[in-house]
């Protein structure tokens, strides 16, 4: 997934359940695992719900177990029964404990005879927080409804009744039922000649875990952009999407040259209406991407090289509890940087690696020494909160680490026998430093120490001789900056026509927290950034803007914000409001309008922050 805004965002603290494995799941996989899962789903909007019944294929790890324990959320359950191998159902009895604020309901099946299957008749909530449903007026075209999941991280529990843990893998199929003339699209390999007459069927032959469940349903058309990849979107997004994604198959190519054959099939992409709370997701066979990277130039589309590169760690390789969570972010950020490179050069993947170092060393003084930990100790951290940026930023930085220890040539073969071994596995920190140790660090001898691997893996900050790559374009900014701030440079010399999307961010990203209010007139005046159409930019911008007390860049904000509903891009602007009670108010105003369009995981980001805000300013109401 990309991204996360920083830990200042971030949810609550889980409190812990007593599993031993995953402590944000109450699944037993010492008892029992879930290896297969056939679902059948109606999508029907008038109630926003799903109806689903959800048919689990049981593996029992203790003959002696007589329950077997699920995790949902805000699940109706209409009932619950034993299917033997000849079809044969049997009522069981259950019980579906209180709702665990984070965690949700604990369902406990009594299953005395360890049966093979258990069937669950159930319905969603239309507030199921892994689900967002939205009335045609907030899509693209606004003609039809559209929905769509997100289900890491422990969302999936919201809309089907499963042990929801990255630990345990099942292969899966689906058929679902939606009104004719939409198209339902799922992580699995979808066909892009399916008629739309309102029956979809999907099949996962490959075991996947639970957060990698996902489904969208709405006006979806189809562009193929490549052999074995096409771009999936609402009727008048779909031809712009098609052209910013055109390399699509060039990085399937780059990444297969440089980490073996991608073992999935088809790659395609849904762009979703723009309040998908995320970048993008990288469910399997089909990454769900946001629409604000669409910015006509491709400059924001190493958001696909992430995802894409997802189906090698974290899809094909995975994290066993969220905790490692690196193990996906941290080395996906690192093969995103090698494709970009690949296909862009060196100078963007160069200007992006130190947009992500910088954002880095911004974050983790704030944080608590536990959170600056790459692998943290699990019990102090929530599964939301563990995508942090030091699961993504110093993961990577770590991983471009030992590929300057031990040259680019070896690392790269020793990634992909990484890739090679775990092939299918969800796996620990320390089996992957098990694995590290004999394949790389002691294989080439003199070159890393192992102390130093796990100062970065175990170690709080940053290590002092983490590698950053030099970039004259940035130094050269810098230097316009300060002259610019200094007042030597006028805005209208500086030399901006030149500068990408990663160089304006660089610029903006700099600028003092608080800058000068006739600074950010005269820039405005001569780059006209009020109203970009590029979120990166604007993101940077208003939030300047609204600290340094521009009000005439206030009503393009509120445009901003209740246009945006993804986290990273939106969040920033309501922080910047919110440090005054004028702009708390002003937020509070922008939000009851936009509320209805943001995904549930905004709403609560925004009402967290307005409540925090509110406890800091006793005097605004
Ligand atoms: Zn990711």
């Amino acid at each position: 997934m990309r991204l996360l805004p920083a830990l200042a965002f971030g949810t609550l603290m889980l409190p812990l359940a007593a599993q031993a494995n995953e402590p944000h799941s109450y699944a037993q996989p010492d008892q029992v695992v879930v290896t297969h899962l056939d679902l059948n789903l109606k999508v029907d909007f008038p109630h926003r719900q799903l109806d689903g019944r959800a048919t689990l294929t049981l593996d029992w790890k203790n003959p002696k177990a007589t329950t077997l324990v699920l995790d949902t959320r805000d699940l109706k359950i209409a009932s619950i029964e034993a299917v033997d191998a000849k079809g044969k159902t049997r009522a069981l009895t259950y019980v579906l404990a209180p709702a665990d604020k984070q965690l949700g309901s604990k369902l406990t099946i009594q299953t005395p005879k360890r049966p093979h299957e258990v069937r669950i008749a159930y319905v969603t909530s239309p507030d199921a927080s892994g689900l967002q449903w939205l009335p045609p007026a907030q899509t693209a075209d606004k003609k039809q409804p559209f929905m769509f999941s997100q289900s890491e991280s422990i969302h999936a529990r919201s809309w089907v009744p499963l042990q929801d843990s990255p630990a345990i893998r099942f292969t899966w199929d689906a058929h679902v039922t939606a009104p004719k003339n939409l198209r339902v699209l799922m992580s699995a390999p979808n066909n892009p000649q399916h008629p739309l007459d309102g029956t979809f069927d999907f099949k996962q032959t490959h075991p996947v875990p639970s957060y990698l469940l996902a489904i969208a349903a709405g006006d979806i058309d189809v562009k193929e952009t490549g052999p074995r990849s096409a771009v999936y979107a609402e009727p008048s997004v779909v031809g712009k999407a098609a052209h910013e994604f055109e390399d699509t198959e060039k990085m399937i190519a780059t990444a297969e040259k440089l980490y073996g054959p991608y073992r999935w099939g088809r790659y395609d992409i849904l762009v979703l209406p723009p309040s998908f709370p995320y970048g993008g997701m990288e469910n399997p066979n089909m990454t769900f991407a946001t629409p604000t990277v669409l910015v006509g130039d491709k400059s924001l589309v190493s958001l696909v090289a992430h995802e894409l590169a997802h189906s090698w760690s974290g899809n094909l390789v995975t994290a066993a509890s969220w905790r490692d969570i690196w193990l996906n972010e941290g080395i996906t950020t690192y093969v995103q940087g090698r494709i970009t490179e690949a296909l862009y050069g060196k100078r963007q993947a160069d200007e992006e690696t130190l947009l992500s170092i910088h954002a880095l060393q911004k974050s983790i003084g704030s944080m608590s020494a536990n959170s600056q930990r790459l692998a943290p100790q699990p019990r102090d951290i929530s599964a939301d909160d563990s995508l942090s940026d030091v699961a993504y930023d110093k993961g990577s930085w770590f991983m471009r680490m030992l590929e300057q220890k031990f040259g680019r040539k070896d690392f790269d073969t020793y990634l992909k026998s990484y890739f090679n071994h775990f092939a299918w596995h969800s796996i620990t920190t320390e089996q992957m430093l098990a694995f590290l140790k004999p394949n790389l660090i002691d294989k080439y001898p003199g070159k890393m120490r192992w102390a130093e691997v796990k100062d970065w893996v175990y170690g709080t900050g940053i290590p002092k001789d983490a590698p950053i790559p030099d970039s004259p374009r940035f130094d050269a900014i810098d230097k316009e900056r300060t002259a610019f701030l200094a007042g030597t440079l006028p805005a209208t010399k500086l030399d901006a026509k030149s500068w990408n999307t990663q160089e304006w961010m660089y610029f903006l990203d700099r600028l003092p927290d608080a800058p000068p209010l006739a600074k950010m007139q005269q820039l405005d005046a001569a780059w006209h950034l009020t109203g970009t159409p590029n979120a990166e930019i604007g993101m940077r911008w208003y939030s300047h803007a609204i600290a340094a007390g521009d009000k005439a860049a206030w009503p393009a904000a509120a445009e901003h914000m209740t246009r945006i509903g993804r986290l990273y891009l939106t969040m920033p602007l309501y922080a910047a409001f919110a440090k005054t009670p004028d702009g708390l108010a002003y937020a509070e105003q922008v939000y009851a309008k936009a509320k209805a369009g943001y995904h549930p995981l905004t709403q609560q980001a925004v009402e967290a922050l307005f409540a925090k805000a509110k406890a800091k300013q006793p005097d605004a109401k």
